[in-house]
């Protein structure tokens, strides 16, 4: 049997093959296998390979691939619970959320991946995240071995952050969450774009699928939504965070620099920041398959035939030049997989 290569299994496309490869369809399957991918001296879960940067030398140790199914919902008088297996795909996960009348993820129409990855970034989009709705993951430990229900407030949910993807590691089983009802009312628009192109206030009330559509819309207009024919949708969405730096260090950026207040810090624009540095949408360093999103400046993208090496070439060439011109280090959202970005 030929080794599983990782391009085969992520967005961005690239990627080398691992030694071992294990599917998990059940949660059974996915303790028995997890426990047994923890013996191999390295070892990887996938769910849809949208947040990963895996190197062209591949993945020497075992993959435990999450195609795990099942959602289970709780009605009281008050919202829903809803726990849903890990390797449920996110976007239809919402999508029957929307059709239910169930409220909460609409915003987060449209990401990729799968359930059990949501709370590793605490995903966010269009002024909601994870960590909103979250109450507790079902959690498979590495360092025990045990299983167990852990609370939201144990993972350190911050902005693109939690303590599954620094260090706390294990394989999540099932994500629960508490959502609310529509009823007539609607929920609340909470990002200005989106308010803007619904042409309603901030904080305005609409139905959730109003939400969800323009969502997707907006979306599918940036690259942001998954499609095969679409190279400027080979990516891993954002490929860096938005800096948070100090007030005083804010100060020194160009008045015309886009913030927004990050408790006592100040959240930057990583877009902003590249392409006031100069390099724009549709860029690619001279002879690689890995260029700048013709429609995103944030998504480095494969063009067809791009090598892990190119896209790591094209985001260290943007951190080099965003750091000489305004002196910000731009971190990278997607998890690396190898020795590439150093
Ligand atoms: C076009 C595009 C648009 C995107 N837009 C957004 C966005 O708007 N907002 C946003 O936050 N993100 C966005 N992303 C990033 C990505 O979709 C999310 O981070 C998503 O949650 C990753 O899910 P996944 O199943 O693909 O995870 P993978 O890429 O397979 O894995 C990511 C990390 O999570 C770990 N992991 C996966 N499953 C589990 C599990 N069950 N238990 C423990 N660890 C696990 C992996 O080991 C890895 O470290 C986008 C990506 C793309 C390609």
């Amino acid at each position: 049997m030929s080794e599983p290569v990782l391009a085969d299994l992520t967005t961005l496309r690239v990627g080398g093959a691992a030694s071992r490869l294990l599917t998990a369809t059940t949660t059974d399957d996915l303790v028995a296998h997890a426990l047994d991918a923890f013996d191999d001296h390295e070892w990887l879960v996938l769910g849809g390979g949208s947040n990963l940067l895996v190197a062209d030398q591949g993945f020497d140790g075992t993959v435990v691939l999450v195609r795990t199914t099942g959602v289970d919902a709780e009605r009281d008088a008050d919202g829903v619970t809803v726990r849903v297996a890990a390797g449920e795909p996110w976007d239809p996960f919402v999508a029957t959320t929307v059709a239910n009348g169930w409220t909460g993820l609409e915003a987060l129409s449209g990401i990729p991946g799968t359930v059990g990855a949501s709370p590793v970034q605490n995903i966010g989009a269009y002024g909601v995240e994870l960590a909103d709705v979250l109450t507790r993951v079902e959690f498979l430990d590495a360092a025990t071995g045990e299983r167990a229900w852990v609370p939201a407030a144990e993972l350190a949910l911050g902005y693109r952050t939690s303590t599954l993807k620094h260090g706390r590691r294990g394989v999540v089983l099932t994500v629960e969450f508490r959502l609310g009802f529509a009823g007539e009312q609607g929920v609340p628009v909470r990002y200005a774009q989106l308010a803007g192109s619904l042409g309603v206030d901030l904080g305005a009330l609409v139905p959730p699928s109003t939400v969800r559509d323009e969502v997707l819309r907006l979306r599918g207009s940036k690259g942001m939504v998954l499609d095969g024919d679409d190279h400027d949708t080979w990516s891993a969405g954002s490929f860096f965070t938005n800096p948070i730096v100090s007030p005083a260090f804010a100060e020194t950026l160009p008045t015309d620099a886009p913030r927004w207040p990050a408790g006592d810090d100040v959240k930057l624009s990583a877009a902003w920041l590249i392409e006031h540095a100069g390099v724009h949408r549709g860029y690619a360093v001279p002879g690689s398959r890995a260029a700048i999103s013709s429609k995103h400046t944030l998504a480095l993208t494969n063009r067809g035939g791009a090598t892990a090496a190119q896209v790591a070439e094209l985001a260290r060439f943007v951190q080099v030049t965003v750091l000489n011109r305004f002196g910000v280090s731009l971190v990278p959202e997607p998890v690396v997989v190898g020795d590439l970005l150093g």
